[in-house]
């Protein structure tokens, strides 16, 4: 009998906790929900004003005397570069709050990487050159692949961008992309500041800097990394970082050509 009891007990007790557990995970997933939609809503809401303070800031510019370099100039400059942070991390939270609600829909599209590739070179080599780093870039003549090209795009960007940023003046920085039986391989190389192999995994979070000074001073706000991942990641490949401080480091992605993802 005191068995029985005991066994009836325990099954009350189990029904009752399974029960509460219950309850108590929608409010926590409905809360997830709310502040995804918080952050989504917010995001887009502050695109627009950012966008006319942007065009405000340009339209101040061109009513100053160029061959003036004073005070009112440096403001504005600053002004500028602090919109244009500001507008780079809007887009970047909205992406991730997009990815998070799974409302972003993957393009599966044939295009040319080798082309896309060479137009985002392009685009960061003035940054490049700035800083006397050496941009190198190889890949095979023609590179059919099968994909999201505006998110492959950005995913070079964001790849090309830290290397430059991490890459101390008169570097080097190569990025190179081939095919291995049906995998699509993107090598992005610095002689950078390197990571270290204990920020490995922590690099690819949500606004986590190594280097939070430097990162500042860098104009990064830690929320690229977390995209390049949610990128390769959709497309159901990998990406691996190898480092060594003070001697560079080297991001591997591998992503599958042909492959039906949705
Ligand atoms: P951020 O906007 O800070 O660059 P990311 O998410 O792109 O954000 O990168 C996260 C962190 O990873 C960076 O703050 C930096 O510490 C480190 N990191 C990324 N790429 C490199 C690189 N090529 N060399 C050295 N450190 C890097």
């Amino acid at each position: 009998i005191l068995l029985g009891i005991a066994i009836l007990f325990s099954l009350v007790a189990l029904v009752i906790s399974y029960y509460m557990s219950k309850k108590a995970m929608v409010p926590i997933t409905r809360a997830f929900t709310r502040q995804r939609e918080f952050v989504a809503d917010a995001s887009h809401e502050l695109r627009t004003p950012l966008s006319v303070m942007l065009s405000s800031i340009n339209a101040m510019e061109m009513t100053l005397d160029l061959e003036k370099e004073d005070y009112s100039h440096k403001l504005l400059f600053n002004m500028k570069n602090e919109v244009k942070r500001m507008t780079g991390l809007v887009g970047d939270l909205l992406t991730l709050a997009r990815s998070d609600s799974g409302t972003i829909e993957l393009v599966n599209e044939w295009f040319d990487f080798r082309t896309i590739a060479e137009e985002v070179v392009e685009s960061v080599r003035a940054l490049a050159e700035f800083k006397q780093i050496k941009l190198h870039f190889d890949a095979p003549d023609v590179l059919m692949v099968n994909g999201d090209s505006q998110k492959l795009t950005q995913l070079l960007y964001i790849l090309l961008d830290n290397a430059i940023k991490y890459t101390p003046n008169r570097g080097e920085a190569q990025l190179s992309l081939s095919v291995k039986g049906k995998e699509l391989l993107i090598f992005m190389k610095d002689s950078g500041i390197g990571i270290n192999q204990d920020d490995y995994g922590r690099i690819f979070e949500r606004f986590y800097r190594a280097d939070k000074a430097r990162t500042r001073q860098d104009g990064g706000h830690g929320l690229g990394l977390a995209i390049a991942k949610w990128i390769v990641e959709i497309h159901k490949g990998t990406i691996q970082v190898f480092s060594e401080v003070g001697k560079g480091s080297t991001f591997i992605i591998s992503i599958p050509i042909i492959e039906n993802r949705n």
